[in-house]
């Protein structure tokens, strides 16, 4: 569900049309809906109504400042990966006592400034760290609150490069050597564990892994409680797909059933990390086409946004529909939609059917918002593009254009040249 639709054959983002948009502030530029984004964040929480939840947005996936305070603002925490996301979170209102860290390689700085802000708890997925970590609160005379991520060892059945929970990836640690973190911790004077953590991968379209990990967390859970060992937070990470193309994942309440099923009768508190499933459809990205050119075997359409805008086709051949802003022609070409980048991988679609299109006409690249802008980069000296959010029949610009000044933004010739 969301609120990208047609009317007349033009494309409106709620009340707006997008080419009045377009018109306004140039192309390209990323587009999210107000009420997409609260509608999918509402419709997560409630499958969660009746088990102890909280639900910490994975900062990673959207972290526009607007983004974060509207869903601070509908009860969210955050689930973070840095202290940039951090900062982020902060500079957003959200309340520090419902962040988590998460992440494989948090710097000394990174934990001392989580600590001093008072963070809800870091997920912790080494030994070193579990040390570093007791080190710094030592030296800031507090107590850290942990979670030791485990690594479940479950196929995702997802893209590779965003399968996080097998045996091979670098993520979190394996159940034996969980445990024995755990009872390390016990001994330490500046960590308390308080959860378990787990995040097998992304754009997961099927319940069954998720349900799998569950069930042998809990299983490490009732091992540690024997032991002595009280938790008191299970972490089920996030992951859930959305549509792209064809993929029909579980909703939102299918997924919350499952999991509140597989946790049982506990006084375990849940804590999710939706990024994907709540943002992923609430934006999209607009683009205007340059020139279009027939090639010996292929058609090319020639668009102002490229790789550097959104990379995720590039990165992990991933499929994004392309849509008119205004649907007015009968006839069909068969092209690749590329960017202006120099690199033959920049490409945003290929061999699709769209309509006939000119220069000058406008482009959507539907569901964009998530890991759309927060992987842009400044790729070609591309000054990174503005991200607008729509409420009704209002627009507003969230994060201006990036100008020439701000390409060279701190880079200085030293005196020697
Ligand atoms: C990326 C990430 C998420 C969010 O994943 P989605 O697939 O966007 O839901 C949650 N938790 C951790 C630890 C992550 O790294």
């Amino acid at each position: 569900m969301h609120h990208f639709h047609y009317r007349d054959n033009h494309m409106f983002c709620e009340d707006v049309p997008v080419s009045d948009i377009a018109e306004n502030t140039g192309t390209p530029f990323y587009l999210y809906s107000h009420a997409t984004l609260s509608h999918h964040f509402v419709t997560f929480q409630k499958a969660f109504e009746g088990v102890p939840h909280l639900i910490c947005f994975s900062v990673k996936s959207n972290s526009n400042l607007a983004v974060l305070r509207l869903f601070c603002d509908l009860g969210s925490g955050l689930d973070i990966v840095s202290g940039g996301e951090l900062f982020r979170g902060l500079q957003a209102g959200m309340p520090p006592d419902r962040i988590v860290y998460s992440g494989v390689g948090k710097r000394e700085d990174e934990i001392e400034y989580a600590l001093q802000s008072g963070i809800l708890m870091f997920n912790i997925e080494s030994f070193q760290e579990l040390e570093l970590i007791n080190r710094c609160a030592a030296r800031l005379n507090k107590k850290a609150s942990i979670a030791l991520r485990v690594n479940p060892d479950v196929d995702p059945g997802t893209h590779p490069y965003i399968s996080t929970g097998l045996r091979q990836n670098k993520f979190g640690l394996d159940m034996k050597s969980a445990a024995e973190a755990c009872r390390l911790a016990a001994d330490f004077s500046h960590v308390e564990v308080v959860g378990i953590s787990c995040h097998i991968g992304s754009q997961v379209t099927e319940v069954a892994p998720f349900v799998d990990a569950l069930h042998r967390i809990k299983e490490l859970i009732m091992t540690l409680e024997a032991s002595g060992i009280s938790i008191s937070y299970l972490n089920i990470g996030g992951g859930l797909g959305i549509t792209y193309d064809r993929e029909s994942p579980p909703h939102p309440n299918e997924y919350g059933r499952a999991i509140s099923d597989a946790l049982g009768e506990s006084s375990l508190t849940l804590i999710l990390e939706p990024g994907r499933v709540i943002v992923g459809n609430a934006g999209i990205l607009v683009t205007k086409v340059l020139y279009t050119k027939k090639g010996k075997s292929k058609d090319f359409v020639i668009v102002d946004a490229a790789m550097n805008d959104l990379v995720r086709p590039s990165f992990y051949e991933a499929y994004h529909a392309v849509e008119p802003v205004v649907r007015d022609k009968k006839e069909t070409i068969n092209a690749d939609i590329v960017g202006p980048i120099c690199e033959s991988g920049d490409f945003l679609a290929k061999d699709r059917n769209i309509q006939y299109v000119e220069a000058g006409d406008l482009l959507v690249v539907m569901s964009a918002g998530a890991y759309g802008f927060t992987m842009s980069s400044n790729y070609n000296s591309r000054p990174r593009i503005p991200e607008i959010m729509v409420k009704e029949d209002k627009f507003h610009i969230v994060r201006a254009r990036e100008s020439h000044e701000d390409l060279i933004k701190g880079e200085s010739i030293p005196p020697f040249l």
